[in-house]
């Protein structure tokens, strides 16, 4: 038996009483099935009322055919049962919902751009319209038509329409039903076959604001937001924008260039600092081979740095190695110990094995390939143990290589 859609008869409606004709028990839950509701199913986009049915929650709402059914944690007791539907959330779907059809008529009328989709989210609504690449004037006029028809106040009126009558609208769509089709009027504006649930005038759909754009092939998808959702997003960005404004000592609207403005100088420091960082590096390097004893013609700079990145050792090692006959044995003890042993192209020595020799006098473990290997070791104190242990089989290895 078809149930009977309450909130047709009045979409305000916030309680009802109904009788429970089936209840069928699944998995975790139960579906019941009433002889009327308020309850609005997921359908046509916009998602299930919640609320309290015989003081249960209402987990889920679906149709099945021409039936009804909700979806509860337990069995209700058979007769009659009291319904009441959570309105906030009810209302917050009329809001977008309502917002929705103006929004997608604005942009039939200004840019001839047909909705293809819709999507009622938690957070944001968004329709998908088969125009490419919207500029910001093209947004900001579909915007200002919606909003007019909403400061307008047009009466919104949904009802069943004959044959005769539905032949003579301009059917913004076409039905996807072919018989008890239902059109949502926005007066003198819009006509849309439509199983929703509405407020009764656009002013209480209240602000609508496109809050995003995103290209999709040829379409586009515009996120928006209307009523209560549209004041909370500009409440938001005006907190956000007024924090960032007071930390810069400026105004709201003068807050993101003069951030954009400090990021670029940011870049433009770090690339300096990338510079002298080279630049010292280059000279440290320079200053360590000066200093470096020679065996077999191969300088050989070993040193142990109390604090120094994996990646900082690592750079240098490679400014050391870039000249002729040179190995490097380097070692940072910081939070983590950390070992780099390299070679220039011409030193014979295999570093992996230097590495593992080394390593394995502290108990730590590594490798890498014969002309640069690393490794942690498990104590920081025993770094200069293993470098040295590594300046030992280098010494080895040097002596077998001539
Ligand atoms: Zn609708």
């Amino acid at each position: 038996m078809a149930t009977e859609r309450l909130y047709y008869l009045d979409p305000y409606a916030r309680e009802f009483r109904a009788r429970v004709l089936a209840q069928c028990d699944l998995r975790d839950r139960v579906g019941v099935v009433l002889d009327r509701t308020l309850f609005y199913p997921n359908a046509g986009g916009q998602p299930h009322d919640t609320g309290l049915l015989g003081g249960q929650p209402v987990l889920d709402v679906v149709e099945e055919g021409q039936e009804i059914v909700h979806f509860l944690p337990a069995r209700l007791p058979e007769g009659e049962v009291e319904g009441v539907v959570d309105w906030r959330r009810r209302f917050d779907h009329m809001q977008q919902h309502t917002g929705q059809h103006i929004l997608s008529q604005a942009f039939v009328v200004k840019l001839d751009a047909e909705t293809v989709a819709f999507h009622l989210g938690e957070d944001y609504a968004t329709v998908d319209v088969n125009h490419a690449g919207l500029s910001a004037e093209q947004l900001a006029a579909v915007e200002e038509l919606a909003n007019e028809v909403v400061f307008d106040d047009r009466p919104v009126v949904a009802e069943f329409a004959e044959p005769e009558r539905l032949a003579k609208l301009p059917l913004r769509k076409p039905p996807k039903v072919t018989e008890n089709v239902r059109i949502v009027e926005v007066k003198d504006f819009d006509w849309s076959p439509c199983g929703g649930t509405h407020c009764l005038s656009a002013g209480q759909v209240g602000l609508i604001l496109i809050s995003k754009t995103e290209r999709r092939g040829g379409d586009t998808r515009v996120e928006f937001l209307c009523g209560w959702r549209a004041l909370r997003r500009a409440r938001r960005q005006a907190d956000r924008l007024n924090e960032l404004g007071s930390a810069l000592s400026v105004g709201w609207d003068e807050a993101v260039p003069m951030a954009l403005r400090g990021l670029e100088t940011l870049k433009e420091r770090e690339r300096e600092l990338e510079r002298l960082h080279g630049a010292v590096q280059e000279s440290e390097a320079l200053a360590l081979l000066a200093a470096a004893p020679r065996q077999q013609g191969v300088a050989l700079v070993s040193r142990v740095f109390p604090d120094r990145s994996p990646d900082e050792l690592k750079r240098l090692a490679l400014k050391l190695v870039a000249n002729e006959k040179v190995v490097a044995l380097l070692g940072a003890q910081g939070q983590k110990g950390h070992v780099l042993f390299a070679r220039s192209a011409d030193v014979a020595c295999d570093m992996n094995v230097v590495l593992r020799v080394a390593l394995g006098a502290i108990g730590g473990r590594g490798g890498g390939t014969p002309a640069l290997a690393q490794g942690g070791a498990p104590d920081p104190d025993r770094v200069a143990e293993a470098v040295e242990a590594g300046r030992q089989q280098l010494a080895a290895c040097l002596f077998d290589s001539v």
